[in-house]
Parts: C-alpha cells; sequence; structure tokens
C-alpha cells in the first residue's frame, strides 16, 4: 500500500530570511527585478529539495509568494482593484509591489489577519462592477520549474467562495458573493490552463468552511464546485485551522476528489470523514501540526491513522495540518537552544520529515523506522518527564488558588475613591501608553549590551540617563500619570520573556507576519515562574525623579500568550493562568516599591477570540480571568490600567468591562472613535481613555481635531471618567512631532478642564 504525503505549503522566506533581505533591497533600488526573482526561483528549488528528501510527493506551487499569496490569488484571477489602473495581464513587479505597499496617489491595499494566525493577508477590494480572467501565466511557469526537475505538482490555490468571503464589498452597497457568477469562469479557464501544463491534482483551499458561515454561502459549495467539475482536474477540498465536521456531508457529497481535514485543531473529525468516504474519494489526514513548533508524537499519530489506513487504503494521505508557513523553517540551524529542548521540537524541515517517517510506518509497519519511532518516543518521554514542564511549585500554586483569586479587594466605585484620595489627578487626567520615540542611541546601546560590548554598569547608566529625560520631558508638558519610556525593552512579549522561566528564545524561528516582515515568538516550553522582579527597579528609578505617580509598565497574560509559540502538553487556558500569577508577583513589587499606578498591556485580546462564536464565551472567560489574576491583591487605591489597540472591540466590551481594570486606554482615533458610538449601547462602567491621536503617523494633529474627537468622547463618556492620551505607544515615533503632539494633547485638555470646572 502506498499513501500519497503531501503539503499545502512551505515556509517562503527562505532559513535565514533570504528573500526579505532582496525585496528589500530592490525597494530600496539597490538590487534589479532579476535579482529578486532569482532569489524567489532559489528559495523554490531548495524547498522542493527538502520536500523530495523528506519523501513528500506531491510538491504544492502556487503556495509561494514575494508578498502575500491572497494577492497573488487576486492577480490570478484578474481582479486587482481598478483604482491602481494597472494592466492586470501586464503586470510588473514593481506594479505587484505598489498594490501592496501603496503609491504616491494610491493606498495599499488593506491587510488583515489571516483566520486566527498571526499572517496578515491583502484584503481583496469587491465593487460591484469587479471583473475575473484567468491570468495563469505566471502559476504555469512555476509549475513548469518544478516539473522541469521531475516534480509531481500540485497547485495550491484560495477557492472561490473563501476569496470572495475574504474580501470587502467597496463602493455601492452590493453583495460580495454575488460576484460568484462572473468569478467562477475564470477559475474554471485557470483549471483548464493547469490541465493543459499536465496537472492532475489540484488543492483548492476553502478555509472559510472552519468559521461560521451565512446558510446562503454554504449553500453556494455544491453549484460552485459542480461548475468546477468539468475539466480533467482531480481538486481537492482544503481545510483548516478547526473542524469542518459539521460540513461532513457536503463535503463527502461534493463533485470533487478528495478533502483535506486539519487533524491538529480537530482530531474528532477523522473518523467521521473516514467512516463513510465514498469509494472515489481520497481523504489528506493533516496529522502535523502547522501551527505550532512541537515534535510530533509519530507512534500516536500511526495508531490514530492505522485504522483509517486499513479502512480507504492509498486513499488515505498524509499531510501537515495546514500550510507550514506558519512554523519556523528549520530547527537545524539553530545553534543556541538547549539540547533538552530542542529534542522537543520541530520545524519546518522536521516536520516534512515527520510526514514521511509516518507514510513508511504506515506502508512497512513501526518496525521500517523503528529508529525514528523511537527518537520520537524518547522526545515525547523526556519531555513530558522533565522537570523544566511541570515544577511542583507551580502546580501547588494554581491548586491553592482561592475561587475569589481573580477578584479586587473592593467594587469599582469604592476603589476609584480611594484612588482619587490617593492619586489626587484633575479631571481629564492626563497619560501616554508607555513607550516614548526608541532612538538609535537607545537600539544601539541595547544591541551592544546584548553582544557584551557595553558593561552592564554602562548599560544601566544609558538607561537612566535616557528615563531621567522621558521624564523631565512629561514634566515639563505636564502629563498628569508618566511613564518611564521602555527605554530598555525591544519587545513587549520578548522583555518579559526573557526574565520568566518555562520561555526560551530562537535565533532564526522567524515567521512571515505580512510581506518582508517576519516576527520571531518566543517558546513557551514549560510552568511559568518568575525567579526576579522584573521591572521594579526601572519603574522605582524613575518614580524617584518625580513627585507624579509614575505608572508601572507590563505585557499582560493573554498577549504573552497569544504572541508566543504555546506548549501543547496543557491548555491555553492554564498556560495563561500560569503567566497571569508570575505577572502577579510583579504586580505586588511593583505595588511595595511605591508604585501604585500600574498599567498590565492587553492588545493582544480579541486576537485570540475562537473562529466560531460558540467558543467566544469561554474564551473570554479565561482571558478576563487570566487578566484579573494578574492585577488582583493590590490595595483599593493602586490603580490598575490595561490598553488595547487596532482590533474591533465593539463587539467584545462586556467581555472588556468584566476585566475590571480600573482604567482602560484604547485605540480609536483612526476610526474617529467609532468606538464610542457602542458606549451608547454598553455603558462602560470604569474609566476610559479613548485615544485622541494617531500615532501610527508622523503627523501632528491640529488643535482643532483634538477639540473635536475630546468633545465627542464627552458625549458618551461621563466627565469623571475620562482620560486623554494618545492611542498607542510611541516607540515608533521621533522625537519632535512627539512633543508637538503631547503639548497639544495637554493644551486643548487644560482648555476643557477650565470650560468643565
Ligand atoms: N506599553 C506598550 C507601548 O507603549 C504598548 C504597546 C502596544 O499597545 N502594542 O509600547
Ligand atoms: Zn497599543
Amino acid at each position: 500500500m502506498s499513501y500519497t504525503t503531501h503539503v499545502s505549503g512551505f515556509p517562503r522566506v527562505g532559513a535565514k530570511r533570504e528573500l526579505k533581505f532582496t525585496v528589500e533591497k530592490y525597494w530600496k533600488g539597490e538590487l534589479t527585478e532579476q535579482d529578486v526573482l532569482a532569489m524567489a526561483a532559489d528559495i523554490r528549488k531548495k524547498n522542493r529539495a527538502l520536500q523530495k528528501a523528506a519523501g513528500i510527493d506531491l510538491v504544492p506551487v502556487g503556495d509561494f509568494s514575494l508578498y502575500d499569496h491572497v494577492l497573488d490569488t487576486q492577480v490570478l484571477l484578474g481582479a486587482i482593484p481598478a483604482r491602481f489602473g494597472f494592466d492586470v495581464k501586464n503586470l510588473s513587479m514593481k506594479q505587484y509591489f505598489e498594490l501592496a505597499r501603496g503609491n504616491k496617489t494610491q493606498p495599499a491595499l488593506e491587510m488583515t489577519k489571516w483566520f486566527d494566525t498571526n499572517y496578515h493577508y491583502l484584503v481583496p477590494e469587491w465593487q460591484k462592477d469587479t471583473t475575473f480572467q484567468a491570468v495563469s501565466a505566471n502559476l504555469i511557469a512555476q509549475i513548469k520549474e518544478a516539473q522541469t526537475e521531475g516534480f509531481d505538482v500540485k497547485p495550491t490555490l484560495v477557492g472561490p467562495l473563501s476569496l470572495l468571503w475574504l474580501g470587502k464589498a467597496k463602493g455601492e452597497v452590493f453583495d460580495r458573493l454575488d460576484l460568484l457568477p462572473k468569478l467562477l469562469p475564470a477559475y474554471q479557464q485557470l483549471l483548464r490552463d493547469l490541465v493543459a501544463a499536465g496537472i492532475t491534482w489540484v488543492q483548492i483551499d476553502e478555509p472559510i468552511l472552519a468559521v461560521d458561515l451565512p446558510a446562503k454561502w454554504i449553500n453556494a459549495f455544491a453549484p460552485t464546485y459542480r461548475e468546477l467539475s468539468d475539466t480533467t482536474a482531480k481538486i481537492i477540498i482544503g481545510t483548516y485551522f478547526g473542524s469542518v465536521a459539521e460540513h461532513a456531508e457536503l463535503l463527502k457529497n461534493l463533485p470533487v476528489h478528495g478533502v483535506h481535514i486539519d487533524c491538529v485543531r480537530a482530531p474528532e473529525q477523522l473518523p467521521i470523514f473516514a467512516q463513510t468516504l465514498p469509494e472515489n474519494k481520497i481523504l489528506s489526514a493533516g496529522v502535523i501540526d502547522g501551527r505550532n513548533v512541537w515534535r510530533a508524537n509519530l507512534r500516536l499519530i500511526h495508531d490514530a491513522l492505522k485504522p483509517v489506513a486499513d479502512k480507504l487504503g492509498n486513499r488515505l494521505w498524509i499531510a501537515s495540518s495546514c500550510s507550514l508557513l506558519h512554523a519556523p523553517q528549520d530547527l537545524g540551524v539553530e545553534e543556541k537552544l538547549s539540547a533538552e529542548i530542542k529534542e522537543w521540537l520541530a520545524f519546518g524541515v522536521q516536520k516534512l520529515e515527520e510526514i514521511g517517517t509516518l507514510k513508511n510506518a504506515l506502508a512497512h509497519g513501526l518496525d521500517s523506522v523503528a529508529a525514528a519511532i523511537a527518537a520520537s518516543d524518547k522526545a515525547a518521554k523526556n519531555r513530558a518527564e522533565s522537570p523544566l514542564t511541570h515544577r511542583a511549585e507551580v502546580a501547588a500554586r494554581l491548586a491553592a488558588l482561592p475561587a475569589n483569586a481573580d477578584q479586587r479587594k473592593s467594587v469599582f466605585a469604592t476603589r476609584i475613591a480611594a484612588q482619587q484620595a490617593h492619586l489626587k489627578l484633575p479631571l481629564l487626567p492626563t497619560t501616554t501608553i508607555g513607550s516614548f520615540p526608541q532612538t538609535t542611541e537607545i537600539r544601539q546601546a541595547r544591541a551592544a549590551f546584548k553582544k557584551g560590548d557595553l558593561s552592564a554598569a554602562d548599560y544601566e547608566a544609558a538607561m537612566k540617563k535616557e528615563i531621567a529625560h522621558v521624564v523631565e520631558v512629561q514634566e515639563k508638558l505636564g502629563i498628569d500619570v508618566p511613564v518611564h519610556g521602555e527605554a530598555e525593552r525591544n519587545d513587549m512579549v520578548e522583555y518579559f520573556g526573557e526574565q520568566l522561566d518555562g520561555y526560551t528564545f530562537t535565533q532564526f524561528g522567524w515567521v512571515q507576519s505580512y510581506g518582508s516582515r517576519c516576527v520571531k515568538p518566543p517558546i513557551i516550553f514549560g510552568d511559568v515562574v518568575r525567579p526576579n522582579a522584573m521591572t521594579v527597579a526601572w519603574s522605582s528609578y524613575a518614580q524617584s525623579l518625580t513627585k507624579r505617580p509614575m505608572k508601572g509598565m507590563l505585557t499582560g497574560p493573554v498577549t504573552m500568550l497569544q504572541w508566543s509559540f504555546v506548549r501543547n502538553d496543557i491548555s491555553r487556558a492554564d498556560v495563561c493562568e500560569q503567566i497571569a500569577l508570575a505577572l502577579n508577583d510583579e504586580v505586588l513589587d511593583l505595588e511595595k516599591a511605591g508604585i501604585t499606578v500600574i498599567q498590565i498591556d492587553e492588545p493582544a485580546i480579541r486576537e485570540g477570540l475562537p473562529l466560531k462564536r460558540a467558543d467566544w464565551d469561554a474564551y473570554l472567560a479565561w482571558a478576563g480571568r487570566c487578566f484579573r489574576l494578574s492585577s488582583a491583591g493590590v490595595q483599593d487605591s493602586t490603580q490598575i490600567h490595561t490598553h488595547m489597540c487596532y482590533s474591533e472591540f465593539n463587539d467584545i466590551l462586556p467581555a472588556i468591562a468584566a476585566m475590571d481594570a480600573d482604567v482602560i486606554t484604547i485605540e480609536t482615533s483612526r476610526s474617529d472613535m467609532e468606538l464610542l458610538d457602542a458606549f451608547v449601547q454598553f455603558k462602560y462602567p470604569n474609566d476610559i481613555g479613548p485615544g485622541v491621536y494617531d500615532i501610527h503617523s508622523p503627523r501632528v494633529p491640529d488643535e482643532a481635531e483634538f477639540v473635536h474627537l475630546i468633545e465627542k468622547a464627552l458625549k458618551v463618556i461621563p466627565k469623571e471618567r475620562l482620560w486623554i492620551n494618545p492611542d498607542c505607544g510611541l516607540k515608533t515615533r521621533a522625537w519632535p512631532e512627539t512633543l508637538a503632539a503631547l503639548e497639544l494633547m495637554v493644551k486643548v485638555t487644560r482648555q476643557f478642564r477650565a470650560k468643565l470646572a
């Protein structure tokens, strides 16, 4: 028996981010289009070789992209926004990047998160008169490139319904599903072009099947795939990121040749699909985790697949759960990870090998791959038994938590009275979100210290000098609740992760976030413990320089979780609770040191929302509890702030209120305080600082804009509850515009204060 192996996609920036550097140099005019194409071809070639070496039978084509594969799909279907005035059939590389990054006259396509990943795709702009045509040449060229090397190729495409769903209707109001009849002929043509290029299997991804879909969209699947089944191309529908069991009957009966399911996120759907799979269909089981960094337990996966393999024979395919785009490329290049932890990990290359091993194990028995299975067994055992993963004191502390461990001592009304008596802040207090401009000197000092070129004493002196400067600036400006400026932090998660037990870091574990931008999430491998205070010395020093209440600054538990690779041997909720307790230690130490305003940032709280609404409440309950756990135990007079930004918060306002922070500062200025409309329905109970200016642009708003936004806020928020602040941290800004904007912010606030008094 032979089981076909494949993946939906492989990381495409190169093991050391070669594509990123090449493309960025091209943007600066330092490299040519030919250089970019050569690098792209080189990466694709290497990726194919890696897949071949691991025993992958069908290599994907269409997973590679110079910027974003959803943008590529728009080009492939001739559907780029007309506002650019480009001829899609003859799109130049320069124009392609202008779609992604904007040009002098046109803003870029909007960008948003790809489902619940940290990958951002470029959002298609649908207009009532959008037209479609197959523009296949580029894809066909990549197919030929692989075929010439003797590969069996499987193009991977974003499917028509997902593509429409993921786009946004612009201009005249209409339903984007109405574009389907115009879109399908372009897909049909594309499939004919693929068949002409010698293609048999085509993977068409419809990841929207894992989210809540209106009936009308679900009903569109059968007719859509009936229309697409008129070529000899064999279509596999790709699904991932969640269960599609509710659509099992639909998927089994579509006139296609197979379906791919995510057996990591939703292992329970494997038997559901296997049991009654029609004779003429294949089932691709996504058993290797494309979203995380952990080594698979090959024996367990083998045992789960065995009955399915026995039943389906070679109609069982073995795959990663989703594209490996979301995992780092190669563990092999890591030199600094501890050997103990490295044994527990698998990145893209290793995941390919796991798929290859499973194929052989199922075809020829576990004994045929005895060494690989033994290594996997050993890693699983070592990880489970390691004192790094399970620390008795953490378990004991969690078990001993009283039921009300996440509750403040008193209700908000009592607390805020105590805080007012203690802090004596004016009406409409002013503050900032935490960071101040990160100048080249700051970054150089941090880098030199990390490298060992700057002594600890010199580094401390450099940071203190910066803190003193930031405090002095805020004194002069008259900011009521100043901050220390976060000069010592390169990244709001990494800074804390580095000081917590249970976290580790890679050198090259980059994952594409958008375009040429990559992130290197830390890895949470074990129980989280805070061995030492993390921020107390910096905050205390800052407090020593001013009589105003210095705001301490922490990254919240949910954001720490959300922006890391998280261990998969206990639940995310449990990991989050551990982080919350470690942060709570810090909160209490700050309070002891005289810091009585403490901000716990949670910008990522919304990103953690499950794909299906039915699962939202459970998530919001534990996320809220973890935030409260991190902030509990302080005196009533200690004021807890939180901060959130750049997401849609309107539909989770009750959950945000339930976090029970005394003050929330929240981004709103970009949308002209659209968020505030939601407050008309839902009265946010505690203090709130809707951002009054957008820090993501160097532009300094004029006085009238500040007045407009503050007036707007005062209409829905009682003046006693309103704070005045920018909408996010200032680290990406330069000093001149920062000073100018804050000066105006304080000036306008004082005018309002005088009027309201
Ligand atoms: N305190 C952080 C800062 O000011 C908050 C960053 C964020 O919201 N992402 O930089
Ligand atoms: Zn922010």
